[in-house]
């Protein structure tokens, strides 16, 4: 672990078990013959069966609770984002590979008959390599999926004018849409984020970054599982994103609390702490009450994958898990939390 934030912040961090190669690639096979998770056809969209939502819905209102002392905002929005916004993002300067965009029939009734035709020839294929060809009726709509829960709440909160005194935190949650087809269960195509984002000064947003660091590490110990705090390695696209990659580290702009779950050899992030200086405050024209730009972090609990971790860790029948895990779960949760947080 190579980190400039305050070591006291990452005490929790260091006492948990050392991370190591737990990882089990026979992980979704498993789940799926469980019934846990249900098969799809396609990598990376799954069904989700009653016990799998349990554990995540108990694991957000715990996350709700880790978070009750921060006075943020709830704020909900449904999967998608507006296509301007997504363009002033600079979301496809980094992740074009990544994004989602969102196409509907637009055309006339000749277009329909062109569209029909085509979606005959498709189907007539069976079961082999399907033609795409009626998707050329198809035209962008004005929306694309959003890749992070955060990013709908920008322009919203750019739109009330400058920040209150102190600045601001909001709360959210999110379905995200990020097209990386694959066998890993931690890498879908579509799963769901918890954030706590901070606006304000440098100053108040790193203070942020650093209580949540502290704080998601002792929530994943409170879980029973390994785990470990690193510098995280983002997937920036093409030649230049090597440079760009290289930068975020350097600058410490992102950690990761990574656990070993399906990929063989390498651990998973399942929560990640991200520090955007004034990227967003300058995109979105966000300032603070003094004038000054905003700056930005957040803090992301990938759903899916703690939920995967658990029952990677724990097993598959959620009776057997460990009794604190139980007690944090399916107990007095806000008991289990308040002495986690003292
Ligand atoms: P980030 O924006 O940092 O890439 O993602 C935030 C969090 O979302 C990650 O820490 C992770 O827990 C979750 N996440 C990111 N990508 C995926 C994915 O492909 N599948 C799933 N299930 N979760 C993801
Ligand atoms: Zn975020």
């Amino acid at each position: 672990m190579n980190t400039r934030i305050d070591p006291a912040a990452l005490e929790a961090a260091e006492a948990a078990p050392p991370s190591h190669d737990a990882s089990d690639p026979t992980l979704l096979a498993r789940m799926i013959e469980a019934g846990i998770l249900v098969e799809t056809g396609e990598d990376g969209i799954y069904g989700r069966s009653a016990a799998f939502e349990d554990v995540l819905e108990r694991l957000s209102v715990a996350v709700t609770l880790l978070g009750a002392d921060q006075n943020a905002e709830v704020l909900r929005f449904p999967p998608a984002l507006r296509r301007r916004d997504f363009e002033d993002s600079e979301y496809l300067k980094s992740f074009p590979d990544l994004a989602g965009t969102i196409h509907a029939f637009q055309g006339n009734d000749a277009d329909h008959r062109r569209l029909l035709a085509a979606l005959d020839a498709t189907i007539a294929a069976g079961d082999g390599e399907r033609s795409d060809e009626w998707m050329d009726q198809q035209k962008p709509t004005r929306l694309v999926f959003t890749p992070a829960a955060c990013y709908p709440i920008y322009p919203v909160i750019a739109r009330r004018g400058a920040l209150p005194e102190g600045g601001a935190t909001f709360d959210v949650f999110s379905y995200c849409f990020r097209h990386e087809p694959s066998v890993d269960p931690s890498r879908m195509q579509m799963f769901r984020m918890r954030e706590f984002v901070r606006l304000g000064s440098p100053g108040d947003v790193m203070t942020f970054r650093e209580k949540w660091i502290e704080r998601g590490s002792a929530f994943v110990k409170m879980l029973g599982l390994p785990f470990d705090i690193d510098l995280a390695n983002d997937p920036f696209f093409g030649r230049g994103g090597k440079i760009v990659a290289n930068s975020q580290r350097e600058q410490q702009l992102k950690f990761e609390l990574v656990i070993p779950v399906a990929t063989p050899g390498r651990p998973t992030a399942c929560l990640s702490f991200n520090y955007h200086m004034d990227h967003f405050g300058t995109l979105w024209k966000i300032d603070c009450a003094n004038g000054d730009v905003a700056h930005s972090a957040c803090v992301a609990f990938g759903m899916e994958r703690t939920t995967l971790a658990l029952f990677r860790h724990h097993g598959l029948d959620v009776r057997a898990w460990p009794d604190g895990v139980r007690a944090l779960l399916w107990g007095d949760t806000q008991a289990a939390i308040d002495a986690a947080l003292r």
